[in-house]
């Protein structure tokens, strides 16, 4: 089957590795909440453009350390499945993107980069997608048949889409079956 996956903070410790430097940027105190890191990031375009541009100057995406279990499943899937992945980084950062993806082993078939929100467009026929924006989810789950939500502070609200399945970690996207849910350890 074709499986979407994205990027950021499901395949990449993207925030886990970037807040501090994220804070500091923005003038933030060290231990602001992750809820309004992300609502800063995807509302505050003006003061993104001079963070995303010193990030990709600095090659800070580069750094972020690949999530536990994401490479090994990708390795297991991509023998049986179509892998797309699908970011809503900008464009600027593709070329560190597939740098980062091949340092780390990351196995795909296709690269994405389309805007927040608009995901669905490049995941016709994903049967099955990843993803932490919860907004962006509920979206997909319109267009795929399952999405998993990984579990994170920012996407902490109940959802009416019964397509969603939350899941904490590579183990439990992993032991997924198509016909059923996530198993429970
Ligand atoms: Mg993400």
């Amino acid at each position: 089957m074709k499986i979407g996956l994205d990027i950021d903070n499901v395949l990449a410790h993207t925030f886990r590795d970037l807040a501090g430097y994220f804070n500091k940027h923005m003038g933030l105190p060290g231990e602001t909440d992750p809820n309004e890191v992300v609502r800063i990031m995807r509302e505050d375009k003006l003061k993104m453009v001079s963070y995303w541009f010193t990030t990709w100057r600095k090659r800070l995406l580069t750094q972020a350390a690949p999530v536990e279990g994401a490479v090994e499943t990708l390795l297991e899937w991509q023998p049986l499945h179509q892998l797309v992945l699908i970011t809503s980084r900008l464009p600027l950062f593709n070329r560190q993107t597939k740098e980062w993806l091949n340092k780390h082993g990351f196995p795909y078939h296709e690269l994405h980069h389309a805007r927040e929100l608009t995901k669905f467009k490049k995941a016709r026929g994903c049967e099955l997608f990843v993803e932490d924006n919860l907004a962006e989810a509920e979206i997909l789950a319109d267009h795929c048949r399952t999405v998993l939500l990984v579990d994170q502070p920012w996407n902490r609200r109940p959802t009416a889409k019964k397509n969603i399945v939350r899941v904490k970690d590579w183990a439990e996207i992993r032991a997924y079956r198509p016909d059923g849910s996530a198993s429970k350890r």
